[in-house]
């Protein structure tokens, strides 16, 4: 919230998205347990919200374009190159240019990670998958909410004046093939069926209309340096999270702004890039490691209260500013 306020989007997000001061803690069965203090970030600033992936793209597009920023689609990067104090760039159109600066911003599996950084590997798999379905708001939801104490713990997320998401995470079981959308449907609502609540409401409710989608989950944070040269790497290239604290974009943007802030702020590109590296490294190592405890927790079946102990402080921490 704090980054998009500083990127002048805060106000279109708050329209189009959904904010929201308070998580509601029950058993999965639907037994409220307690409400976690959400402090206000700063005065005017929500602490939480959520918003659809698509429409929060369609606002930092529109800024893109205002800004007349080129852009360039379709269109990947082959061979990087530091040459003196610039980057010589192969595109896999064929065409190359030269830059004073190249920012990896390919997310999880980056390309350019695997071009310029040998010293970093792949996110590896934390054992858990996660499920989403995209549904209509619950009558009466007006926070977000968490089911504990069920081997697959689920929540709840307001994403738009009427829309929420449910999430749900299971051990992961490796298999050949993707499921299909039956599938999809099918065995989320078989394992929302011990659920009561809101989460209970949505397997009633749910229908084969609403998005559904199954993910493995994958967490890395990549050993420093996190720059070679000219090149630079952000977000979920260099510290990809699991949604255990629903902060891997939260995270990506604070990469993007405090890289710019500190590029803006020291006499050279290589001070700009190091001091970056420093004001990052701590808070995205702190989202990693707790979120990645979080999930084995819940695999161990450790208890709701460690669980609600966990996030509650971390929330505390990210609430100091970037
Ligand atoms: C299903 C799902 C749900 C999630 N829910 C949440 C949530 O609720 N809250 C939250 O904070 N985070 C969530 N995340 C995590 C969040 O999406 C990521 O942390 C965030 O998008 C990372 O931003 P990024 O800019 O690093 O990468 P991305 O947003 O993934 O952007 C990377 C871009 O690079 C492009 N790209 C990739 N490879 C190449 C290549 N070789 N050449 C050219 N272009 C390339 C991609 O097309 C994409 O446009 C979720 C992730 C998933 C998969």
């Amino acid at each position: 919230m704090r980054a998009y306020h500083r990127l002048g989007l805060i106000d279109a997000i708050k329209q189009q998205g959904a904010i929201t001061n308070k998580t509601r803690l029950f058993r999965f069965d639907g037994t409220h347990l307690h409400d976690l203090e959400e402090p206000v970030i700063e005065e005017g600033l929500p602490a939480t919200g959520g918003i659809m992936r698509p429409i929060l793209h369609r606002i930092m597009q529109s800024r893109v374009h205002e800004l007349a920023i080129s852009v360039r689609l379709g269109l990947t990067v082959d061979l990087l190159q530091n040459v003196d104090a610039e980057v010589d760039v192969s595109f896999s159109d064929g065409t190359h240019e030269r830059y004073d600066l190249v920012v990896g911003a390919d997310s999880v599996a980056s390309r350019v990670r695997e071009l310029a950084f040998p010293h970093m590997g792949p996110a590896q798999p934390t054992g858990q998958g996660c499920w989403r379905i995209s549904i209509a708001r619950p009558p009466s939801f007006d926070a977000a909410e968490f089911f504990l104490g069920h081997a697959n713990p689920c929540g709840i997320t307001a994403c738009g004046p009427d829309k929420v998401y449910l999430w749900l995470l299971t051990p992961h079981v490796e298999r050949e093939n993707f499921m299909d959308e039956e599938e999809l449907f099918t065995t989320l609502r078989s394992l929302l069926g011990d659920f009561g609540g809101h989460a209970g409401w949505i397997r009633e409710t749910m229908t084969r209309a609403d998005w559904i989608n199954y993910r493995p989950l994958a967490a890395a944070l990549q050993p420093a340096p996190w720059s070679n040269g000219r090149i630079v790497l952000v977000g979920d290239a260099v510290h990809a999270t699991t949604p255990h604290l629903a902060s891997g974009a939260g995270m990506a943007v604070e990469s993007g702004i405090a890289l710019a802030e500190e590029l803006t702020a020291a006499e050279t590109i290589e001070a700009g890039l190091q001091a970056y590296e420093r004001r990052r490294f701590e808070r995205c190592r702190d989202v990693v490691d707790t979120s990645v405890r979080m999930g084995k927790l819940q695999l161990d079946n450790g208890p709701p209260e460690e669980f609600a102990r966990l996030l509650q402080s971390a929330l505390a921490r990210l609430n100091r500013s970037f």
